[in-house]
């Protein structure tokens, strides 16, 4: 191995004073791994540590790490063009994703916005809602409603559509205002409660003459509460939409994928007597091009494209200086090619009662507050954290990396991860509940360090 410890150290000074972290103070933060290479489900460090990366690299590596076709299918497009700026230009990786995810998306979401990350997919779409209300002579129209306990991303148009009193409190100052529903409370796999809805409605009565479209993460709220809901609520929020000419956005930024489940998360909404509801603009993105490059996309529909398009201002004013990028879409397509050959619809079943056999028994851990699981997602909700430094050392002892946050501790692992893995994540996540819970410290960063 090529590895001397002093140009380590050395390394890892450098980036402690110079380099910013996700949600993280510059220096002193808690120890970090040197990546050194990724296969599969692991990622190997300088130091020689193989880590089961349990969280797929904050859920996009749906395949693994650098699965060798979309390796490869990078590499082939980097000798003929990393780049061409889509403006005026069109090229062959663009077209042949947009025809991939028209075949893969839900019938009748088929006009597709290419963003650079899923926060920008989520802007676009808000845009894209304001817009469209603006096109039918209803520019007073420019609020959302979004869910208490959501995630939508780290930018002001994103943050501003996520929990109001989540992480982002402190830059309330320079968010749009918009209105909030409560969380919806009745769990996945209970029946659906009516009342359940009843904020919603209140809400959306309100204040419906500003309302241009609701959005939500379908069934999963996934960065600010790792929870699961009913679909039931689906169910009437789509109904209430129609009824009041209101959009209706699903951010399956981080449940799309097979993630719950089915390909999409809006599909657990299918009953005996009815097809799934669809919204009427989409978001995708983390497992887009298999975990490999930063590519998201904001999906319309016929009825919202067409209204922009046939009204008097039809181009829609967004477009990212890498909008589209060739290698992006190169990763993207071989991606879609192992989302449509292999059968990870089988395979998330798989892992789910894996799941579900090692996780159920951690309810009578004494710091367990509960249980979650759906798909290739479980949760462990704890009373209370234990420090970093007991959680490092789990990590380090067991070999498996998770990352919890506030009271969370959680597995979103590749979608190929074998049982006798998962029984090892299961194991770690195990250990964490066991540990002591860690004293509160005041102004510590209580989301994700
Ligand atoms: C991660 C996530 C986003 C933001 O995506 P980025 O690529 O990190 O900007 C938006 N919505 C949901 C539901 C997500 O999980």
């Amino acid at each position: 191995m090529n590895f001397s410890s002093e140009s380590f150290s050395k390394k890892i000074a450098f980036d402690s004073e110079h380099l910013w972290h996700p949600y993280a103070a510059l220096k002193n933060t808690p120890a970090r791994f040197l990546a050194k290479s990724a296969h599969g489900t692991t990622i190997e460090t300088a130091d020689g540590l193989k880590l089961i990366d349990a969280v797929s690299s904050w859920w996009c590596m749906a395949h693994g790490h650098n699965a060798p076709e979309i390796v490869e299918a990078i590499q082939k497009q980097s000798e003929k063009m990393c780049h061409v700026m889509f403006g005026g230009f069109t090229h062959e990786p663009a077209i042949e994703l947009g025809e991939r995810l028209v075949e893969f998306l839900p019938e009748g979401l088929n006009k597709i916005f290419f963003a650079d990350s899923g926060s920008i997919a989520v802007e676009c779409a808000a845009k894209m809602a304001v817009q469209y209300q603006h096109s039918l002579g209803r520019p007073e129209r420019c609020k959302l409603v979004a869910l208490k306990g959501g995630y939508h991303g780290d930018t002001a148009g994103a943050m501003a559509l996520s929990d109001p009193d989540g992480m982002h409190v402190l830059f309330r100052g320079i968010m749009p205002q918009h209105y909030f529903a409560e969380r919806p409370n009745c769990r996945f796999d209970c029946p659906w409660d009516d009342s359940d809805f009843t904020s919603m409605e209140r809400v959306v009565e309100e204040h419906e003459n500003e309302i241009a479209a609701v959005i939500c993460e379908p069934v999963f709220q996934g960065g600010n509460g790792m929870w699961l809901y009913n679909a039931g609520y689906l169910k009437r929020l789509r109904k209430l939409c129609d009824e009041k000419g209101i959009l209706l956005i699903l951010d399956e930024i981080a449940s799309g994928f097979f993630r719950t489940g089915p390909r999409f998360a809006m599909m657990h909404t299918a009953d005996a007597n009815a097809d799934y509801i669809k919204p009427d603009i989409m978001c995708i993105g983390k497992a887009l091009t298999g975990g490999s490059i930063t590519m998201a996309a904001c999906v319309a529909s016929d009825k919202v494209a067409e209204t922009i398009t046939n009204s008097k201002i039809p181009a829609f004013m967004h477009g990212p200086t890498y909008m589209a990028n060739p290698l992006a879409c190169a990763a993207g397509i071989a991606s879609l090619d192992l989302f449509k050959s292999r059968n990870y619809a089988e395979n998330v079943k798989r892992i789910e009662s894996r799941l579900r056999a090692n996780l159920e028994p951690l309810r009578s851990l004494e710091n367990a507050a509960d249980v979650r699981v759906l798909g290739a997602i479980g949760v462990l909700e704890l009373k209370a954290k234990p420090s970093a430094d007991d959680i490092l050392k789990v990590i380090k002892d067991t070999g498996v990396w998770l990352r919890p946050f506030c009271n969370y501790v959680y597995t979103m692992p590749p979608l190929i991860t074998t049982d006798a893995e998962i029984d090892r994540i299961c194991e770690a996540i195990k250990r964490i509940g066991e540990c002591e819970p860690a004293p509160v410290v005041e102004g510590e960063d209580e989301f994700h360090e």
